[in-house]
């Protein structure tokens, strides 16, 4: 898998994506991260990338020509040519937005397809939309709050997605058995040594050794966390199987 990030902050991508089993999985040649820093397109001297508004409004906007600019750059370092019309989109695009679609699991299934995905970092009040509907083929919210930049959420997806390459989680085993990855239910609660900790036990069915009670034991703790911390998705789960 190869990322390319348009941004403003490619250093802010560059570290935190090197940390960690990212860090490992690029080190080992199974993803690639390359950042394209949208500051060099600037088309004017003082290097700024924002202009105001039209129609009024608070706050700036990223300009349309240094985003391309940096898309294309982007698509050169893949070995892609350049686009021959509007309508073509050589590669899949994530502008990261709050005005996206909210980030889920099968997304990041879906993603994880692909063999290179690049990813638009907005700041200020965001980008011209003409660009925007020029490049872009995804547009993924995290949530339903508002950063100040699009650089954590692409983080965010790139993570998410990158834990889905082969390879990159050493225990294959242990996505499988996560949270979205379970029929819809979430993970049950885990513990690990020592057996009692400030007075607090592990759960006895746990140190039994019984297989079948502790499967038993974790499928009724994946419907409570669900049902108790994540009512809608308890509901669809429920709908899914034919309850009400
Ligand atoms: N004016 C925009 C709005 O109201 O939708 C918010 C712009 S925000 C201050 C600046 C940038 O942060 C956005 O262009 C986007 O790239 C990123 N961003 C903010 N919140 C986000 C979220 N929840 N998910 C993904 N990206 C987000």
């Amino acid at each position: 898998m190869k990322y390319e990030v348009l941004t403003i902050f490619p250093d802010m991508v560059d570290s935190a994506f090197r940390t960690g089993v990212t860090g490992r999985a690029s080190g080992e040649g199974l993803i690639e991260l390359d950042t394209v820093n949208i500051r060099d397109y600037s088309t004017n001297s003082y290097g700024s990338i924002d202009g105001y508004t039209y129609g009024g409004g608070a706050g700036m906007l990223m300009q349309c020509e240094p985003v391309y600019q940096a898309y294309l750059e982007a698509l050169r370092r893949l070995g892609k040519g350049e686009p021959a019309d509007s309508g073509t989109k050589p590669v899949r695009v994530v502008y990261l937005t709050p005005t996206g679609e909210v980030f889920r699991q099968k997304k990041a299934e879906e993603l994880a397809n692909e063999k290179e995905l690049i990813f638009l970092c907005g700041h200020y009040e965001g980008i011209d939309e003409r660009v925007i509907d020029e490049i872009v083929t995804d547009r993924i919210s995290i949530g339903d709050y508002v950063l100040t930049g699009g650089e954590i959420a692409a983080l965010a997806v790139m993570d998410a997605v990158a834990r889905l390459i082969p390879g990159v989680l050493k225990n294959e085993d242990s996505a499988e058995t996560e949270s979205f990855n379970t029929g819809g239910l979430l993970e049950y609660p885990q513990y690990t040594r020592p057996d009692e900790w400030h007075g607090r036990k592990v759960p006895e069915v746990l140190l039994s050794g019984d297989h079948a009670r502790v499967d038993n034991y974790r499928m009724h703790e994946m419907r409570r966390v669900t049902r108790e911390h994540r009512p809608d998705l308890y509901e669809e789960y429920m709908k899914h199987r034919g309850i009400n």
